[in-house]
């Protein structure tokens, strides 16, 4: 697993002075593994991650809200597929925003990520999110038309007031529990281009491909534009920005397993402690179930409840 201080080479928390020509999307930090190393080095991370994430369900305190964007082909489905991939189903919920259909534009632009932010204890990513209101939308701006805004609340400030808006609702979100961590896959125009041949010269991934994509890829410097203010706009603290180099797949996984293990890791979710009268309750329903029976099943005894992470190391055998 990558370090901790590999993450924060990435890692923006104060957008102020952030430039995106600052970060090389070819960059691989001279890491020079093949691709099996590649992989031992991701199960690690994705292992521990599910270890946290089981603490992190039992303690069903904190929810954590993962938020990927990036350019078309830059690998979010692959990232999330990867790194998530040894994680507790139950334990997670994964949203992609497309086009908003008719109810959601009739709606602010928070609403329709908000309905689906994750509960206590839950893992929550978002494919796409409430971050393309300032990215697709400012560079097409007739989706903002689509949108039925009362006229005189569109003005020439309305994407100051849009990052304002996200701003303080992340705030919120972390004032009440939710960890919120996002990432931009910065992928180079030049490795886009070979994706997309790719896509096209490889039948199984033809249904990958879209038209669109390539009109898209039009307006690459406006998106450069409209991320790198997002960016500069929206990273905080409590919400930072991952900015993390595309070009080579196996790295993007690295670094994000690594920055959410990081993050789970500073919220040390702990397994709830059962209290005296609940455990002497629980004792009393043992005997009655090891008596059913004869005995306990193949000699079994209790430990000592504080859960699998028993910090003490003891291991007080009772019963
Ligand atoms: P992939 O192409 O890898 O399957 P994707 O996330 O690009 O995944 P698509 O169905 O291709 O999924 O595209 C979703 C499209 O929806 C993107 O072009 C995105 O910009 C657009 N979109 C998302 N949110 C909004 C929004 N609020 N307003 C307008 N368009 C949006
Ligand atoms: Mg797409």
């Amino acid at each position: 697993m990558l370090p901790a201080d590999v993450v924060k080479r990435f890692e923006i928390r104060e957008g102020e002075r952030f430039r995106l020509a600052d970060v090389d999307p070819g960059e691989t930090l001279g890491l020079d593994i093949g691709k099996d190393e590649a992989r031992d080095m991701l199960a690690a991370g994705v292992k521990r991650l599910d270890d946290l994430q089981e603490r992190l369900y039992a303690e069903g305190r904190w929810s954590v809200l993962i938020m990927f964007q990036a350019m078309d082909a830059a690998g979010k489905d692959s990232a999330i597929e990867h790194v998530m991939s040894g994680i507790n189903p139950q334990g997670c919920s994964v949203s992609a925003f497309k086009v908003p259909s008719l109810t959601e534009l009739r709606h602010d632009f928070l609403w329709r990520t908000t309905c689906a932010l994750p509960e206590r204890g839950m893992i929550g990513i978002f494919n796409r999110s409430y971050y393309e209101e300032v990215l697709v939308v400012r560079v097409h701006n007739e989706l903002l038309a689509k949108q039925g805004l009362p006229a005189k609340l569109v003005g020439d400030d309305i994407w100051k007031q849009r990052f304002e808006s996200i701003r303080d609702f992340e705030r919120h979100m972390a004032r009440n529990g939710t960890v919120v961590l996002k990432f931009f896959l910065h992928l180079s125009r030049d490795e886009q281009r070979k994706r997309f041949l790719d896509r096209i010269d490889e039948p199984d991934k033809r249904w990958k491909f879209s038209l669109g994509d390539v009109a898209e890829r039009q307006r690459w410097d406006d998106y450069m534009t409209a991320y790198e203010d997002a960016i500069r706009n929206t990273a905080t603290e409590h919400a930072p920005w991952h900015v993390v180099p595309a070009d080579n797949k196996w790295f993007t996984r690295l670094v994000v397993a690594a920055a959410i293990v990081k993050k789970l890791e500073e919220l040390d979710p702990q397994y709830p402690k059962v209290d005296d009268t609940a455990l002497a309750a629980m004792m009393e329903a043992r005997k009655k179930l090891v008596e059913e029976d004869g005995g306990p099943p193949d000699g079994k005894k209790a430990k000592d409840g504080k859960g699998k992470d028993n910090k003490s190391g003891k291991d007080n055998k009772k019963g």
